[in-house]
């Protein structure tokens, strides 16, 4: 039986085909600014996103850390979410390796963060306090995209203040395709952006920053800093390139996979569909129940995440088909019923 990981989008193994193309990619020292592979996907993303330029790093994490490296100075403070990805699962690298201070602030239900609250939290230009650069969003948010009109109006707020904007767009890809609109829509309004080539769009690793030529230079000097200069990193890169090509569209397939799993799941007893959005399920299920189920579906062959307290997220991907969330309703039916 072909084990189900819907643990995240993370887990996803090179196709054949990416392989292939991994394999007679053409490589060079990309420390140099040699490797014509590792150009081409930058070249690539900065086109389609809107950018002048972009850099290839070896994970969304150290994309984002160089962001925030390249946007603020030591004493400088970024605004983001008190559960962003940039704020609460990067290891607090901006405060580690930057002395950059987070305002953490909290999300409405929809994710984003009130631009009231936001304003508010802009500091004036006293000795007291930390300088105020940075607005970072996330989009998608918890598989959620965040609506057009609220971007454009995060936009204003940073022009009107003199606020530089980053969007931890880990999974914006998703958000273009559930939106039908071009993702340089999304990724236009922002002054960087990361995109991560190793979720929902299938490669092994690798994310890329955009942003402007100035800013990239700095953002690759701190990537050499951090360990992150690659050298024949092409092999790599011609995986994102492929992902690209053929694993864009193929998103909505996970979208609609993930909205067939909720609907699978919904009135079964004892679980809660609390959310579907593109290619994210997030349930609630009666306490001291998680650990029982997470047995039963691993039994089945079925790998799921369980959260904090009650709260599971089940994520489809390039490795989940038709017939797995047919056998992960099935199995989840078995548990409510049985
Ligand atoms: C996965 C992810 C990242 C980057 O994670 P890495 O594992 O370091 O590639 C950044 N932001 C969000 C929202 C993510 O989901």
């Amino acid at each position: 039986m072909q084990p189900i990981d819907l643990r995240s989008d993370t887990v996803t193994r090179p196709t054949p085909a990416m392989r292939e193309a991994m394999l007679r990619a053409d490589v060079g020292d990309d420390v140099y600014g040699e490797d014509p592979t590792v150009n081409a996907l930058q070249q690539r993303l900065a086109d389609e996103l809107g950018f002048q330029a972009g850099l290839f790093a070896p994970s969304g994490t150290q994309a984002n850390l160089l962001a925030l490296l390249s946007h603020c100075q030591r004493g400088d403070e970024y605004l983001v979410g008190m559960d962003a990805h940039t704020y609460k699962y990067e290891g607090g690298g901006a405060a580690v390796f930057g002395s950059i201070q987070p305002q953490p602030l909290p999300h409405a239900a929809d994710g984003t963060l009130s631009l009231e609250t936001v304003e508010q939290a802009i500091k004036p230009h006293d000795p007291h306090f930390a300088r105020t650069r940075l607005l970072c969003l996330e989009n998608t948010w918890h598989g959620r995209p965040l609506p057009h009109d609220y971007l454009e109006a995060a936009r204003s707020l940073c022009d009107r203040r003199g606020l530089s904007l980053h969007l931890d767009g880990a999974r914006v890809y998703n958000a273009a395709v559930a939106q039908a609109v071009p993702v340089r829509n999304i990724a236009g309004l922002f002054d960087s952006v990361s995109v991560c080539l190793s979720k929902g769009l299938g490669a092994p690793v690798g994310s890329v920053l955009l942003g402007p030529r100035g800013l990239i230079e700095e953002a690759r000097r701190w990537r050499k800093v951090a360990g992150g200069g690659m050298r024949q990193a092409g092999m790599l890169a011609a995986a994102g390139l492929y992902a690209l090509d053929h694993h864009v569209a193929r998103l909505a397939d996970d979208h609609r996979r993930a909205a067939e799993l909720a609907q699978g799941l919904r009135g079964l007893p004892g679980i809660e569909v609390v959310a579907q959005h593109t290619n994210m399920v997030f349930l609630d299920l009666a306490d001291g129940r998680v650990a029982v189920l997470k047995d039963r579906l691993e039994a089945e062959g079925i790998r799921i995440a369980a959260g904090y307290g009650t709260r599971l997220r089940l994520v489809t991907h390039l490795d989940v088909d038709d017939h797995a969330v047919a056998r992960t309703v099935a199995a989840f039916t078995r548990f409510a019923k049985g």
